[in-house]
């Protein structure tokens, strides 16, 4: 699948588009903004305009230069993106987080609607070991060649290894010729201040709610609704990230849960892939606690006499809430949301809880 188009940032593109017609465009960018705007999606256009073979103001988007770009194959675009620590020697270090990276681009290829990665991966001493050797490269293409390193507000201080640190800095610091460094951060302050120092900033505001529910419209239209793109504030990442659930109350969600899973295990399946792996453990858990809440108040008034009861199974829904507070104590440690609540959604439906 290819990349979804890009949304917004128009007066940059063309500042960008410019500076690459008249041969003045800087070769380290440090891209900062709020999270899910499109900073690493404004690089991947940079580096189709680069490597597009039409050589217009924009990408073609038709030559073969465009749709390996678009299909994050092209042999000259290295994209490095945070991953969790690699175990092992130096080396063992640096072939998996190799695998790693492909992992991810491999599932990005796929889906190329992404979301930022969890709060513990980070771009490790191995990382930067990692670009030097693709920088070390020759074009395939014999044109540009564009590295973009996402979230480099995660690249760790390496201070056990000072020289090689050192040598991705002397990279960034003299980058080689015909190739272009795209680094994006949403907390510029946490980027180290010798790489900050060697990069032309530039940064890219929310989107406008228009420009939310028109990519939203295309690329995933099942969210092109006012509270969704009202909620995301200007960021597509967040749209697609929460479904436009960080704007409803956990009690809504829960209901909308319990709703998936009722009506089947494709929609249920559906509801888990929403759930961002990365939400603050917060915002989980009060979900899981709405949704024993629920649960409880439903087996209430199957069991109170003399409350309306609606049709409804009590053991399985007591022993559902039992499964819910399971999870919320798994929730806890450092598990998966989604595999918590896939699981959740499977031991529901077979208890017919719901
Ligand atoms: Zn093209």
């Amino acid at each position: 699948m290819s990349l979804a188009p890009i949304t917004g940032h128009a007066a940059v593109r063309a500042q960008l588009s410019d500076a690459v017609t008249s041969g003045r465009l800087p070769q380290v960018l440090l891209v900062t903004g709020p999270r899910g705007v499109g900073k690493q999606r404004l690089g991947l256009w940079l580096a189709q305009l680069l490597l597009c073979e039409a050589g217009g103001t924009e990408p073609c988007g038709r030559c073969k230069g465009c749709a390996q770009v678009l299909g994050l194959v092209h042999p000259d675009l290295h994209w490095f993106v945070p991953v969790p620590s690699p175990k092992g020697d130096a080396d063992k270090q640096l072939e998996e987080a190799a695998a790693m990276l492909e992992a991810v681009m491999a599932e990005r290829r796929q889906s190329p609607l992404w979301t930022s990665p969890d709060g513990m991966s980070s771009h490790t001493l191995a990382s930067a070991r990692l670009v030097q050797r693709h920088a070390s490269l020759t074009s395939v293409a014999g044109g540009w060649r564009v590295f973009i390193i996402g979230g480099a507000d995660r690249l760790v201080p390496q201070e056990s290894s000072p020289a090689a640190a050192n040598s991705l800095l002397k990279l960034l610091e003299e980058p080689p010729q015909r190739s272009l460094f795209v680094l994006t951060a949403t907390e510029p302050g946490l980027v180290l201040a010798t790489i900050r120092s060697r990069s032309m900033p530039l940064r890219l505001g929310r989107l406008a709610d228009e420009e939310v529910r028109t990519f939203l419209a295309t690329a995933k239209p099942e969210l092109a609704t006012d509270r969704v793109v009202a909620s995301a504030g200007g960021s597509i990442g967040l749209a697609i990230a929460t479904g436009g659930a960080a704007g409803t109350t956990a009690g809504a969600a829960a209901d909308e849960f319990l709703n998936a899973v009722a009506a089947g295990p494709a929609q249920a399946a559906e509801r888990v892939l929403r759930q961002s792996t990365w939400a603050a453990r917060g915002e989980f858990t009060a979900l899981l606690d709405a949704l024993a809440n629920r649960l409880a108040d439903r087996a209430k008034r199957v069991l109170v006499p003399g409350t309306r009861v609606p049709s409804g199974n009590a053991p399985g829904l007591l022993a559902g809430v039992e499964r819910v507070l399971v999870a919320r104590e798994r929730a806890q440690g450092n598990v998966n949301p989604q595999l918590l609540l896939a699981v959740l959604a499977d031991e529901l439906a077979a208890l017919e809880a719901v």
